[in-house]
């Protein structure tokens, strides 16, 4: 239509004007040649020339789809302006759409702060009203603050004995006994109790890209209720990956009955989407079947924010933005692992 348009303001000379009916009704005053015309149709603010359209109403991008395909000889408001003009409401109103949400969205955590929901996944963890042990098996001191704090924090706060197996100190720079004491910080802040934290220095399992992990050894390790990384690791991290593909082969190989969660990858706008992610998260793990699939909200982010504030060392300023617009700073969601 903008082609058309263009075809008809060109034939259109002068003072005449050209109405079409039907679709894409258009009513076209071409006021060029007369200033005193000009002057008539330019009214101080919208009046009736090349840059506008009667009737009927058209959308916002139609109309300014069509607006900018005419030439207008108005100084007082070009094309340009009004190419202007609309931009900005269009980034006007996704930045106040995106604000509403981000807002609906810290609403609904405070509510379940405050208010805890009957968790299901806290439940059949629990096993009605029995408290189990619950393994968390992660790569590196601060994951557990990173990624995993609203499962820490929904199971501590119901009663669950969360354990912490950290499969390395971190010591890619040489300070592993540093970040060693301050995954043992960040576990009391998230009211998990020290003995409950173990921490690993096995020469097969230092820190580090290029450093593969044997799984097998790892295997052998890994034996309770567990919850880990699923096989892309959130940031896609080789000890991430060497962790999952640890349990997996502990689940594959054992005869037990092991009941095992992963944490699920997202891809990278929902990973920096913040709160706003519970809610696809929550729709998500609503379609899975027979509770394949959990949504853990995370009651306290506040806690999960002090946290990985202990963890000195790395508590840089992308850190810092990380856990501030980060997905997994509010919500988890859980798959479980077939063996
Ligand atoms: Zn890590």
């Amino acid at each position: 239509m903008p082609l058309e348009s263009e075809r008809l303001a060109r034939s259109a000379n002068s003072k005449e004007s050209i109405n079409r009916m039907g679709i894409g009704e258009v009513r076209l005053t071409d006021c060029a040649n007369s200033n005193a015309t000009a002057r008539e149709h330019h009214r101080p603010s919208f009046g009736p020339c090349c840059c506008h359209f009667a009737a009927p109403p058209l959308s916002p991008s139609t109309t300014a789809s069509r607006r900018l395909s005419l030439p207008c000889h108005n100084k007082a408001h070009s094309p340009d302006q009004f190419q202007c003009f609309w931009q900005e409401m269009d980034w006007f109103l996704i930045f106040v759409s995106v604000a509403i949400i981000w807002l609906a969205s810290i609403c609904k955590i405070l509510h379940a702060s405050f208010y805890p929901y009957q968790s299901s996944f806290a439940n059949n963890a629990a096993g009605s009203l029995q408290k189990k042990n619950v393994l968390l098996v992660i790569a590196h001191p601060d994951d557990e603050s990173m990624f995993f704090s609203p499962t820490i924090n929904q199971l501590t706060s119901r009663g669950h004995n969360m354990h912490i197996l950290c499969m390395s100190t971190g010591n890619a720079d040489g300070i592993g006994d540093v970040r060693k004491e301050e995954l043992y910080r960040a576990s009391a802040i998230l009211k998990v109790p020290l003995q409950q934290v173990t921490v690993l220095d096995h020469p097969d399992f230092q820190d580090g890209f290029g450093k593969v992990w044997n799984s097998t050894v790892l295997s052998n390790i890994v034996e309770k209720k567990i919850i880990t990384f699923d096989n892309y690791g959130v940031s896609g991290h080789c000890n991430h990956r060497d962790v999952h593909r640890g349990v997996q082969f502990m689940l594959d190989t054992s005869h037990r009955e092991i009941e095992a969660w992963e944490l699920v990858s997202t891809n990278i706008v929902r990973k920096y989407s913040g709160p706003i992610d519970i809610w696809l998260s929550f729709w998500t793990a609503h379609r899975s079947l027979n509770g394949q699939m959990h949504c853990l909200l995370n009651e306290h982010p506040l806690r999960s924010y002090v946290a990985m504030s202990q963890h000195l060392t790395q508590w840089v300023w992308f850190r810092k933005l990380f856990v501030s617009f980060s997905s997994y700073t509010y919500v988890n969601t859980l798959r479980k692992t077939n063996k």
